[in-house]
């Protein structure tokens, strides 16, 4: 059976950008079904479809919902997570580009559910183009009354505040995302207390991801049943993955759960690129696990079959290696980025994160000692679990990972006798954003 696009139904659709567009293909077709929904009835309906949230956690949408205190005097806010800064992940961009009416929506159903009247788009600073399609679109939906005061006499008022971040990673986590949108250093805040109860301006919060909320209307529009048809018994619906590295066509394709992984990238991408020899995929963004390429053939792509070989979905950026690849150079290009995103609050992350970069740069250098594959592998696990968000466990993981499945490799550029050729690949190492 075909894949059913969900999120990615409008992409091709020219005008689907703006009001017109989008009205003309059925936008905004929920909102009389839903005004007349109590929003207890649309939380169930959520919870019932098996939504989970894209954004890397997976953690169930309409559960995340029902944690937002009901009787309380403060204001309760939504924030969407649009600060897509996962290496290898540019989903979240072409929804704002091409859709961003359908996250508009998608606002108004998590705000009525929730009773929020404030939603917050937080989006990373390096994204200029979509912040302007989704600004016009923001504009738009106010002049028609699509936002603002009583929407469409509905007695529902939402506002949409736009905030552009500044270019750091750990915005995206999502207290690291509020501390930010108040003004603050964007650094992450111990759990407990989770959003739900002390959030924005210390007041309930919903933070969901961009593709999360634009999953809503289909929802709605299709009802909660046929969505969870889609998938597998725990992961419902369809994802969309941005798949990159050595494959002859990198974009973001809309996939269903369930299937095989590899299939779905050969399917998807035309293979890998100039018919090469596949030798390993980062299912789940920069900070998961790698595969070999005989686990990538051999496990399917849902988020019970990745986590039980370690890696994860995350946040659906699939990434691939050829037989050309430098998994060393791989991993230094990987461990950079974490030691210069580390905010610097927690030691483990703070001091891990730099030494784990060092030590695969003087092994990648030609200067590594043989003991120094073991005290990589020494460090990890005391970066696992200790720290105020996850950023050390995502350098921690993978450089454990590469090392334990492709340890030839790291041993070769420290045998002094039979040094491998040191060039980099000819493509690169490709954690840019790219689309179709
Ligand atoms: Fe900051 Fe790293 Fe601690 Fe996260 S784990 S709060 S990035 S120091």
């Amino acid at each position: 059976m075909a894949t059913p696009k969900i999120i990615s139904a409008r992409f091709d659709e020219k005008k689907a950008h703006t009001l017109e567009g989008y009205l003309a293909l059925g936008g905004y077709a929920t909102l009389k079904k839903l005004f007349k929904m109590k929003p207890d009835e649309v939380i169930d309906e959520v919870k019932r479809s098996g939504l989970r949230g894209r954004g890397g956690a997976g953690f169930p949408t309409g559960m995340k919902w029902s944690f937002i205190p009901k009787n309380t005097d403060k204001p309760k806010y939504l924030c969407v997570n649009a600060d897509e800064g996962e290496p290898g992940t540019f989903k979240d961009r072409l929804i704002l580009e091409r859709d961003p009416h359908a996250l508009i929506e998608g606002i108004l159903i998590c705000c009525h559910a929730v009773g929020i009247k404030t939603a917050y788009i937080y989006i990373r600073g390096e994204y200029d183009f979509p912040l302007a399609r989704l600004g016009a679109a923001v504009k738009e939906a106010y002049a028609n009354g699509y936002l603002g005061k009583n929407i469409k006499n509905s007695g529902v008022d939402v506002d949409v505040v736009i905030h552009r971040g500044a270019g750091a990673y750990i915005c995206g986590d999502e207290t690291g995302l509020i501390e930010s949108l108040e003004g603050k250093k964007g650094q992450p805040r111990p759990k407990p207390p989770f959003p739900a109860i002390v959030g924005v301006f210390d007041c309930p919060t919903v933070v969901n991801n961009v593709e999360t909320i634009s999953a809503l209307p289909w929802i709605m529009t299709n009802g909660a049943d046929a969505y969870a048809a889609i998938g597998t018994e725990k992961s419902k619906g369809t994802m969309l993955f941005s798949i990159s590295g050595m494959v002859e066509r990198p974009g973001v394709y809309e996939g269903a759960f369930g299937v095989n992984l590899w299939k779905f990238i050969e399917e998807s991408t035309g293979g890998v690129k100039g018919g090469k020899k596949l030798k390993a995929v980062i299912p789940g963004g920069s900070s998961s696990a790698i595969l070999t390429a005989e686990e990538a053939r051999n496990v399917n792509l849902d988020y019970e079959s990745i986590a039980a070989t370690g890696a994860m979905v995350g946040s659906g950026a699939i990434m691939v290696f050829d037989e050309d690849t430098c998994v060393v150079e791989a991993l230094e290009v990987v461990l950079r980025f974490y030691a210069h995103e580390s905010c610097g609050q927690c030691p483990p992350c703070r001091e891990g994160t730099y030494w784990l970069y060092e030590i695969v740069n003087r092994i990648r250098t030609g200067r590594g000692r043989p003991e120094d594959i073991d005290l990589m592998l020494a460090i990890c696990p005391d970066m696992l679990g200790r720290t105020v968000c996850v950023l050390a466990d995502s350098a921690a993981i993978p450089a454990a990972s590469y090392i334990k499945k492709f340890r030839s490799e790291f041993e070769a550029y420290i045998d002094k006798a039979n040094p491998p050729e040191r060039k980099l690949h000819p493509g690169g190492i490709n954690f840019e954003a790219r689309a179709l």
